[in-house]
């Protein structure tokens, strides 16, 4: 059964998943949002990832609808 976290309308397959409520804007909050016990092979992924392309990072940031959202409002982020 499927569960929506009603703060950041993240989909989860648990009623009431533990998570952290942020929009990932880098892979570090990008696993850390993840089920804790996917978490371990997530950190594995993003080091081979790191290895083999450095760039890796920004690609999840713009697979994160919130990282144009953000931009709305570019006076806060100075
Ligand atoms: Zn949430």
């Amino acid at each position: 059964m499927k569960w929506n976290c009603p703060k950041c309308g993240r989909e989860f397959s648990k009623q009431k998943q533990e998570h952290f409520c942020i929009k990932p804007q880098n892979i570090d909050e990008y696993i850390a949002a993840q089920a804790p016990a996917v978490q371990p092979k997530l950190r594995e992924m993003r080091a081979i990832l790191q290895t083999a392309l450095p760039d890796a990072q920004e690609r999840i940031a713009w697979m994160s609808p919130s990282s144009t959202r953000r931009r709305r409002s570019p006076s806060t982020c100075a």
